[in-house]
C-alpha cells in the first residue's frame, strides 16, 4: 500500500488547494459524522462536506439503496435518458417535496454541481425576459463559472477571473445598512426613473442565509419584500438553495419560512444525499422554453445519485421528524454560541436551523478557533469576507451527543484563541 502524506499532494496537486492548507490530514474513510485519516485519527464533523452531506457520510439507508443499485447493474451513465432511477427520483420529488408544499416547478438537470444550477438560472432568466442585467447581493456565493462568478461578490473569488466579468447591479443584502425593509424604496425610484435610462434586470439572484459570506441571515419579511417588489416589476425571483436547502435551516427549502414562491429555484449539495454529484433547477413550468438541446451536457443527472437522492427523500421528507430535529439542534448551537459571547467580548452570532455561524471582530481569532479545534478532533471552517466568521454545518443526522461533544471542543478552542 501507498504511504500517503501530504508530500504526494504538495507534489502532483496544483497550489489552488484549499481545504487541505487548513486541515494537514489525508482523509481515508468515514462513517455518519466521523471521518477518519490514513494514521486512524478521527475527526468529528462540523461542515459536512460544505453542505454536501446532510444526511452524514456512508448513511446506511442511501448506502444501501446504492450497493443494491449497482449489484443489479443499474445504469451509471445515461446523459439525460430517462432511467428507471431518474423517473423515480422525479415522481418521489414530485410527490414528497414539491406536491406537499403546494409547489410546482418542471425539473431541469442542469449539470453535475451548483455552478451548473446557477448558470442555467441565470441563462434562463435572461431568454426568458429578453434582458441582460442580473441583480446580486453584497457578499453572495453563487459558484465558479463566469456566469455565477459574476453573481457573487467576493472580492478575492471575482480575482480568480483575473479581467472584469459580466455586469451585474449589486444591492445591499438584508442587514447592510440598518436592516430596514424600505430598503427597496430607492431600487424601486430607480426602476421607474425612465430618465436615468438604466435597463430593467432579467431577474434577481438570493440567498436566505448567505453560507460563504458569513452566514448572514435574511429576516423573512425582507425576502417577502424582494419577493414582493419583482413580482410587481416583473423581474423573475432565483433562489440559490444550493447550501441552505435540503434541510439545512430546518425546511426543506430555506425558503419556506417567508411563505415566498421563487420563480426559479436551484439546489445541488444535499440533493443527491450521498455525497454524489446532482443539481437541479427548477422553474415555473411557463418558463420552460428552452428547446431540446438549447442546454446540454453529459453529465446532466447522475444515476447513482438519482438512486440516495430517492432513499434519502423517503428516508427523511415522508414526515416532519427531521425538521423537528434541525430546529431544535440549531437552538443547541446557538445556546452554546450565545454562552461564548457572554464569555468573550468581539464575538456575536447568527444562523437559522443547523447552519450557525460565530462571529469575531478580530478575523485572526476565528481561524485560529478552527485551528485549535482541528488539533481536538473537530472539523470547522470559517467563511465570510474576511474569515471572520466560525461556520457550523454539522450533517443533520448528527447525534445529541456527538453535537454535544463538538460544542464542547468549539467552546474550548474559543477559549484558547482567546487566551
Ligand atoms: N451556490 C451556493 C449558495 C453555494 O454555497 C455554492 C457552493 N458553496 C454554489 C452555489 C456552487 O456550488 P458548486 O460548488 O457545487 O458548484
Amino acid at each position: 500500500e501507498t504511504a500517503l502524506d501530504d508530500r504526494t499532494f504538495t507534489k502532483h496537486e496544483s497550489e489552488v488547494r484549499s481545504y487541505c492548507r487548513d486541515w494537514p490530514a489525508v482523509f481515508d474513510t468515514a462513517q455518519g459524522s466521523w471521518l477518519t485519516d490514513v494514521d486512524g485519527n478521527r475527526y468529528l464533523d462540523f461542515f459536512a462536506g460544505a453542505g454536501a452531506l446532510n444526511y452524514g457520510h456512508n448513511n446506511p439507508v442511501l448506502k444501501d439503496a446504492l450497493v443494491d443499485y449497482i449489484v443489479r447493474d443499474g445504469i451509471t451513465h445515461g446523459l439525460d435518458m430517462s432511467t428507471r432511477a431518474k423517473g423515480e427520483f422525479l415522481e418521489t420529488f414530485a410527490a414528497k417535496i414539491l406536491e406537499p408544499r403546494g409547489l410546482d416547478y418542471k425539473v431541469q438537470f442542469p449539470g453535475p454541481t451548483g455552478t451548473n444550477a446557477v448558470e442555467a438560472a441565470l441563462k434562463l432568466a435572461r431568454k426568458v425576459t429578453g434582458r441582460e442585467a442580473v441583480i446580486n447581493f453584497t457578499n453572495a456565493f453563487h459558484g465558479m463559472t463566469l456566469g455565477s462568478l459574476a453573481v457573487t461578490g467576493n472580492a478575492m473569488k471575482r480575482n480568480g477571473a483575473g479581467v472584469p466579468l459580466v455586469h451585474t447591479t449589486p444591492m445591499p443584502f438584508d442587514n447592510y445598512f440598518d436592516g430596514s425593509v424600505e430598503d427597496f424604496a430607492w431600487f424601486e425610484r430607480v426602476l421607474e426613473d425612465s430618465g436615468s435610462g438604466f435597463n430593467r434586470p432579467a431577474g434577481v439572484i438570493v440567498e436566505t442565509v448567505q453560507g460563504e459570506g458569513g452566514v448572514n441571515v435574511a429576516r423573512p419579511e425582507w425576502l417577502r419584500g424582494l419577493a414582493d417588489l419583482c413580482k410587481r416589476k416583473d423581474i423573475l425571483l432565483i433562489v440559490d438553495d444550493v447550501q441552505m436547502g435540503c434541510g439545512r435551516t430546518g425546511e426543506f427549502f430555506s425558503f419556506e419560512e417567508a411563505g415566498i414562491v421563487p420563480d426559479i429555484v436551484t439546489l445541488s449539495k444535499s440533493i443527491g444525499g450521498y455525497g454524489l454529484p446532482l443539481a437541479l433547477t427548477l422553474l415555473r413550468p411557463e418558463l420552460d422554453v428552452w428547446e431540446p438541446g438549447e442546454h446540454n451536457g453529459t453529465f446532466r443527472g447522475n444515476n447513482p445519485a438519482f438512486v440516495t437522492a430517492t432513499a434519502a427523500i423517503n428516508k427523511y421528507w415522508s414526515d416532519d421528524a427531521l425538521s423537528v430535529q434541525v430546529k431544535a439542534k440549531g437552538m443547541e448551537i446557538a445556546q452554546s454560541f450565545e454562552d461564548l459571547c457572554q464569555r468573550h467580548d468581539g464575538l456575536s452570532h447568527r444562523g437559522r436551523g443547523m447552519v450557525q455561524g460565530l462571529a469575531f471582530d478580530k478575523p485572526e481569532l476565528a481561524g485560529r478557533t478552527c485551528e485549535i479545534a482541528f488539533s481536538k478532533g473537530l472539523l470547522a471552517e470559517t467563511s465570510g469576507p474576511d474569515s471572520e466568521v466560525v461556520k457550523l454545518l454539522p450533517p443533520l443526522t448528527m447525534s445529541s451527543e456527538d453535537l454535544a461533544h463538538g460544542l464542547q471542543i468549539l467552546s474550548e478552542s474559543v477559549d484558547e484563541a482567546f487566551a
